[in-house]
């Protein structure tokens, strides 16, 4: 049965001589190779030309800080209840006095997880959010060698603090302006 349009006979009749020689299919090669030369290149040279990303490209995720450089994030577990790819684990703790210049609320995350293995970057998590402390940036996850590497750490992920570190701030977030 035929499933597309795009299936080709193939031509199984015994070579000549000329075809034996396999000039006419090395230089049927060479000709496709040199017609790239002069077409649009698909690729880019990585990394230092970047693509510009859609307005809704859903990248790293981020934990936002407020606008006093504090934590935002409260722990409640929305988001992790939320994530269909149950790529997000934390432990909340509470906050001791002296700590509010750190931390918005009352509970904090002690620990916070995502893993980039299982993530499908859809967004869930930034929609469940109640403290607008967790966005998709427009950057995007490292390669890397190790798969515990992919498991980003609360450090990984915690946005730099915009009054210590403004240039990094605007790295972390990307294009994307943050809520
Ligand atoms: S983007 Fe989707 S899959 Fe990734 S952590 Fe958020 S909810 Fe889970
Ligand atoms: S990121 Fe938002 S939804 Fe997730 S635990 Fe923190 S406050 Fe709750």
């Amino acid at each position: 049965m035929q499933l597309t349009q795009r299936a080709k006979q193939v031509d199984r009749r015994p070579m000549n001589g000329w075809e034996k020689s396999y000039l006419p299919a090395i230089l049927k090669g060479m000709g496709i190779t040199i017609s790239h030369f002069f077409k649009k290149k698909a690729t880019i040279q990585y990394p230092e030309q970047k693509r510009t990303f859609s307005k809704v490209f859903r990248g790293v995720q981020i934990l936002n800080r407020d606008e006093e450089g504090r934590e935002r994030c409260t722990a409640c577990g929305l988001c992790a209840v939320a994530c269909p790819a149950e790529a997000i684990t934390m432990e909340a703790a509470e906050r001791q006095p002296g700590e509010e210049h750190l931390y918005r609320e009352e509970k904090y995350a002690a620990k916070y997880e995502i893993n980039m293995l299982r993530c499908i970057f859809c967004g869930y998590c930034e929609e469940a959010c109640p403290k607008d402390a967790i966005y998709l940036s427009q950057t995007f996850a490292q390669a890397n060698y190790d798969r515990k590497g992919f498991i980003y750490k609360k450090e990984d992920l915690l946005i730099p603090n915009p009054k210590e570190d403004p240039e990094a701030y605007r790295r972390a977030v990307g294009e994307r302006p943050v809520k």
